[in-house]
């Protein structure tokens, strides 16, 4: 695969996220060999991806390229595979391009999507974990506006226009709330011959809240925010089935639908070759001690995730969104230094700086320590911190412009259907 050989170490990392862009970061003085595998050439923001996916903004605005990342660091070396197998007696990795030795072996896959095993539902619906499967829901759903507007058959039109999204976390809320907002700006805009009222949002969750990981009082606020823009929530109901057609729950109900986006659940992304006590199976996790080392190797580490650090605080680990990845990643990536002078080592310690989660404009909630609200403040609040994380100065600058329009002109400027979605 074209790595030059090497006297110094050469560090190879499984996954451009946040874990691994954030460990690649400390490391850009050390006399080291860095080596990054993705199967996608960019870093993605997954937590705008609903934006993508409502046509709020472009996929470039979320993505970026992972070479430029590190285009100053001179023993730097991407290579854009799938890895498929780790071998940690010859410690070898193969990939989709070839095989590859490492010294140290930093995996921070992240997970993928989690369908718990029903096969119809994996074949049928729409799940959002990538920029292509995000654009693939922006193309449907406008597809199936266009379809709408054109058939005399109302059965079928409210089929078309009712959307149905699984999973009432911070990602399908915000769904929710960014389609039920589409429905107010735009349809009654742009569909003269659609009616604002045909259109349906059902937003369906196991538990009894909607933001379960959330404190109850944002909860509350958020579930009124999203009844108060006509998103219909329907708690402790349990889907059993999609057939591509019509949603079917454990109590019985039926929900004829031509967009049903799964947004209920993911699980680890782990690779083949590691295994036995280092693999949690129920969550494909990897189990790592408080230097996010695997448990039973003395050079692969996990990151992010994929990682699953028990301890008394968090015993089932932390929870799998972006900050525990950045700060593991950074944490990890200040211990390496260390590691390659031959000095102690730290501890990992999480800090939680608060979640957050938005429903539409001036719609947001906050859970910061003791602190819970929501509304405008918890709003300006979420798009700042989303800014500022967001990768690449272009990316910001553009997003700001994009949230800044869409604030004035109620419009969403995306509504682009440049790749038809075909099954
Ligand atoms: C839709 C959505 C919304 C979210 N919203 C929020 C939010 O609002 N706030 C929040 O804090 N968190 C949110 N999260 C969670 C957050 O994005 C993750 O916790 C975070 O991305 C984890 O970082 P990571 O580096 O561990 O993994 P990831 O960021 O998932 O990165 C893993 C990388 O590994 C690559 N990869 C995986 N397997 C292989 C392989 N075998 N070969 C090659 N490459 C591979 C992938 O392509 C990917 O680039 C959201 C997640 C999703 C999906």
């Amino acid at each position: 695969m074209n790595i030059p050989e090497t006297s110094v170490p050469r560090i190879v990392i499984i996954g451009g996220g946040f874990a691994g862009i954030s460990f690649i970061k400390k490391l850009q003085k050390e006399k080291v060999q860095i080596v990054l595998f993705d199967r996608h050439n960019y870093h993605t923001f997954q937590p705008l991806l609903y934006q993508v996916s409502t046509a709020g903004l472009e996929p470039d605005s979320i993505a970026y390229p992972l070479r430029k990342i590190f285009r100053k660091n001179m023993d730097f070396h991407f290579r854009m595979a799938e890895v498929e197998n780790i071998d940690a007696d010859t410690n070898t990795i193969s990939t989709s391009v070839g095989s590859l030795k490492y010294d140290y072996l930093i995996i921070a896959t992240g997970t993928r999507t989690n369908f718990f095993g029903n096969e119809s539902i994996a074949e049928n619906s729409m799940p959002m974990k990538t920029i292509p499967q995000a654009l693939n829901i922006r193309s449907l759903m406008l597809q199936n506006i266009e379809k709408a507007d054109i058939t005399s058959d109302e059965t079928e039109r409210k089929r078309l226009l009712n959307f149905v999204i699984a999973g009432a976390g911070p990602t399908g809320v915000e769904l929710a709330g960014a389609l039920a907002e589409f429905r107010k700006g735009i349809l009654e805009n742009d569909y003269p011959e659609l009616e604002e009222e045909e259109m349906n949002v059902h937003l369906i969750e196991g538990l009894d809240r909607v933001l379960p990981p959330m404190s109850e009082t944002v909860s509350k606020k958020a579930q009124k925010f999203l009844e108060n823009l006509g998103v219909q929530v329907h708690l402790e109901t349990f889907i059993s089935d999609y057939d591509g057609k019509t949603v079917t729950t454990k109590d019985g109900k039926k929900f004829e639908t031509a967009t049903f986006i799964w947004a209920a659940g993911v699980t680890g992304a782990p690779i083949k070759g590691i295994s036995g006590e280092a693999l949690v199976e129920k969550a494909n996790r990897y189990r790592v001690d408080e230097f996010n080392k695997v448990k039973g190797f003395e050079n692969i580490y996990a990151l992010g995730d994929i990682a699953l650090m028990e301890n008394k605080e968090y015993p089932k680990g932390h929870p799998q969104v972006a900050q525990p990845a950045i700060q593991q990643g950074k944490h990890l990536g200040k211990n390496f230094r260390k590691i390659l002078k031959g000095a102690p080592i730290e501890p990992f310690k999480y800090f939680d700086k608060g979640t957050m989660a938005t429903v539409g404009r001036n719609k947001a909630v906050v859970d910061i320590g003791k602190l819970h609200f929501g509304g405008a403040i918890a709003w300006f609040l979420w798009m700042f911190v989303h800014l500022w994380f967001l990768v690449g100065f272009r990316n910001r600058v553009v997003t700001f412009f994009n949230w800044t329009y869409s604030y004035i002109n109620y419009d969403r400027a995306a509504r682009l259907i440049i790749r038809p979605f075909k099954k």
